[in-house]
């Protein structure tokens, strides 16, 4: 069975949360690396989050259903700024070019391509990396 990486998460909850969504769903599927992070958030970048994996054949199905719960749960946030609800996923896939950077990857995330997520309101254009806390 191959496991692949579907998430990465800095927060155990969100992580937990979105593993119970696949369970919900017979997806199977596993974490990497949560005592590291729950233990010391300190290490948190050093390991590039909770990993969230799931196996191969379920990553369409899963990406699906994360991408569904995440629009959802966007739907209710309001923007800090404009108080709009109106933010929604920015996601962005890096894969460098050299080999050496490529290695680096390799090394830090145990894959060549780096992922990177923020978050717009598409009513002001204002930009957060992390989400906004739901009031
Ligand atoms: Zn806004």
């Amino acid at each position: 069975m191959n496991f692949k990486q579907i998430a990465s998460y800095d927060n155990y909850l969100l992580a937990n949360m979105a593993m119970g969504m696949m369970t919900e769903n017979d997806i199977k599927c596993q974490m990497k690396d949560e005592y590291i992070v729950t233990i010391d958030p300190l290490l948190n970048p050093a390991v590039g989050g909770i990993k969230l994996l799931v196996e191969e054949n379920d990553f369409d199905r899963a990406v699906a259903l994360i991408k569904e719960a995440e629009n959802n749960y966007l739907k209710e946030i309001a923007c800090p700024v404009c108080k709009v609800c109106t933010i929604s996923i920015e996601e962005k896939i890096n894969t460098p070019q050299d080999f050496w950077s490529r290695l680096k990857n390799q090394i830090l995330y145990g894959q060549s391509a780096t992922y990177s997520k923020n978050y717009r309101c598409t009513s002001c254009n204002k930009i957060f990396t992390e989400l906004p806390p739901s009031f």
